[in-house]
């Protein structure tokens, strides 16, 4: 009887502990994606900052260094080689069609 106490008590124990555990940890993200207003379409997404690195040279004066801009995640991918492909492909078509009108004359 004394055993089946303690089983449960010793079952009591580990439950409190496990509830003790599943306080909510508090692990602060770096990157959260929070509501604001990005810098480059000034709309209001669901945004993030991120570290850009500073590579401006104006004035003769290269200043180096991270600067945090607050960007959507549209705006965030904006600039990357996928929008050059874009242009190429844009200028292939033109090409395309050049050399397409060129050979039925
Ligand atoms: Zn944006």
């Amino acid at each position: 009887m004394s055993d089946r106490h303690e089983e449960f008590a010793g079952k009591n124990a580990a439950m409190s502990r496990a509830w003790g555990a599943s306080k909510p940890k508090v692990r602060k993200k770096k990157n959260e994606p929070k509501t604001g207003i990005c810098e480059k379409c000034q709309q209001e997404k669901m945004v993030r900052s991120y570290r850009v690195r500073l590579n401006d040279r104006s004035e003769g004066v290269a200043s180096y260094g991270f600067t945090s801009r607050v960007l959507c995640e549209e705006c965030r991918f904006q600039g990357k080689p996928r929008k050059k492909e874009e242009a190429l492909s844009d200028k292939a078509i033109k090409s395309m069609l050049r050399n397409a009108k060129r050979s039925l004359r």
